[in-house]
């Protein structure tokens, strides 16, 4: 059953929610500030109506998780670990589709398979593999979903519940900077700030919180910014990321400022990674769509963010990624 209200979804929702013995709250790969936020959030809320719930994200949390009190208790996976054996429903958050769990997704396929999926996101790439699949692409942030649920349900949200839906809501939108930031966006943030939200928190971790590698991680890669026109793009090197000694989410960084640059149409970060893969980071100005494009090579996101994980060499990422997003945006 595919949801795209709240209206719809939220006696079904919370019915099997209810249900269930003990839920399974999980998100995708290298969480980021909204896989983070809904995770703990909807944990928050299911538990505050009395559910049983465990949450297990696949890798390390981004560092702004700091700002959360509940961010230690969230399980990181490890291969070999066992998930509670006692799940009878999993809970996939901000995830357009269940393969984007890994190491989880390959580990506990027979896991996975024996437990129903219930999915809460916002991609618009979502491929609906729950048996309930509540997607609304025009929210801004899977954060932005579970406030609305939240009031359906009639649920009280205390200040920790909305300190972590902040977070989703604030990296999602850059600080409510993007498009698809709506007023119920705001109204939503609003009522969580109401509700004793830490806001400015959430924004100073996010804004303000980085490790000096990071700054140093920015510098190389602006240093090494391709004008081609409709594209702009840059990359991060494992020499680089070793150089400097920044991890993976100084790649957020990068992507967020090679956007700010307002001639081109498309930005590209071509992220090297340690097994030799290469993911791509890929931002459109509003009404250009590479979240089709990513979806071509194999990924997916959102119209103006999307991304994609490519099984070749830097070398030839560049040259597929480029002339596939010329031809999109010919
Ligand atoms: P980012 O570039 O910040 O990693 O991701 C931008 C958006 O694209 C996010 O919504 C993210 O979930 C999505 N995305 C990034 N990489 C992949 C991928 O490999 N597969 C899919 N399906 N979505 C991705
Ligand atoms: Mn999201």
């Amino acid at each position: 059953m595919l949801y795209t209200t709240i209206q719809q979804a939220a006696p079904a929702l919370r019915d099997a929610m209810t249900a269930a013995r003990h839920i399974l709250v999980t998100s995708h790969i290298n969480p980021d500030g909204d896989a983070v936020g809904s995770s703990i959030g909807l944990t928050r809320i299911l538990r505050a109506m009395g559910c049983r719930v465990t949450m297990v994200l696949p890798t390390d949390l981004p560092s702004l998780a700091v700002v959360l009190p509940d961010a230690p208790e969230v399980g990181v996976y490890s291969q070999g670990a066992s998930l509670p054996a006692d799940v009878d429903l999993v809970v996939l958050v901000d995830t357009g589709s269940i393969s984007r769990i890994e190491p989880i997704f390959s580990a506990e396929r027979a896991y996975l398979a024996q437990r129903p999926l219930l999915v809460i996101d916002h991609h618009a790439t979502n491929s609906g593999e729950g048996f309930l699949n509540l997607v609304m692409t025009e929210a801004a942030a899977t954060c932005e979903i579970l406030g609305l649920l939240a009031q359906a349900w009639n649920q009280a949200i205390d200040a920790e519940t909305a300190t972590a839906l902040l977070m989703g809501l604030v990296t999602d939108t850059q600080s409510f900077q993007t498009s698809h930031t709506s007023p119920r966006t705001l109204r939503v943030a609003a009522d969580l700030l109401a509700l004793g939200g830490r806001l400015n928190e959430v924004m100073r971790s996010m804004m303000y919180g980085k490790p000096f590698a990071h700054a140093k991680a920015l510098g190389m890669a602006i240093e090494r910014m391709h004008d081609e026109g409709d594209i702009i793009w840059t990359e991060f090197t494992q020499a680089m990321q070793q150089g400097t000694g920044a991890d993976d989410e100084a790649g957020d960084e990068i992507t967020a400022y090679l956007s700010r640059v307002a001639t081109a149409k498309a930005y590209v970060l071509f992220k090297e990674r340690r097994d030799g893969t290469v993911k791509i980071s890929m931002r459109s100005q509003p009404g250009i769509d590479v979240g089709s494009v990513a979806h071509n090579l194999g990924g997916g996101g959102h119209r103006e963010a999307a991304g994609a994980t490519l099984q070749m060499g830097l070398a030839e990422a560049r040259e597929l990624v480029l002339s596939t997003l010329r031809s999109a945006l010919a």
